[in-house]
């Protein structure tokens, strides 16, 4: 069974993962970055949670300890700074091995 390109519809080789050889669409989207774009949706739940107060996710003071709610608070800019800095690093790192296939690609081909 041979595997054709979404967008061209050429016949993709065995070793052609991530990219199409022939138009070099972007096959699949590499799970290291899927896990990015969720750490930085998490960023923005964050965002949501510090604007909008706890309650409007329906945490109550009690659920939350009020210790760790406060930490969280008082270092609130770097937690969401944090996520948002190991997102973009989990995408560009998926950035990456679809970079170093494209290149292979373009060097072979
Ligand atoms: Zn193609």
């Amino acid at each position: 069974m041979t595997r054709r390109c979404p967008r061209c519809a050429a016949e993709l080789p065995e070793d052609a993962v991530w990219v199409c050889p022939a138009c070099d669409y972007t096959l699949r989207t590499p799970a290291i970055s899927k896990v990015g774009i969720l750490f930085m949706l998490l960023g923005l739940v964050l965002v949501g949670a510090y604007v909008l107060g706890p309650e409007s996710f329906g945490l109550t003071p009690g659920m939350v300890p009020t210790d760790l709610w406060n930490l969280m608070m008082a270092n609130f800019p770097a937690m969401v700074a944090a996520a948002f800095a190991f997102g973009m690093l989990l995408m560009f790192a998926g950035a990456m091995f679809v970079r170093r296939e494209r290149n292979r690609v373009a060097a072979g081909a």
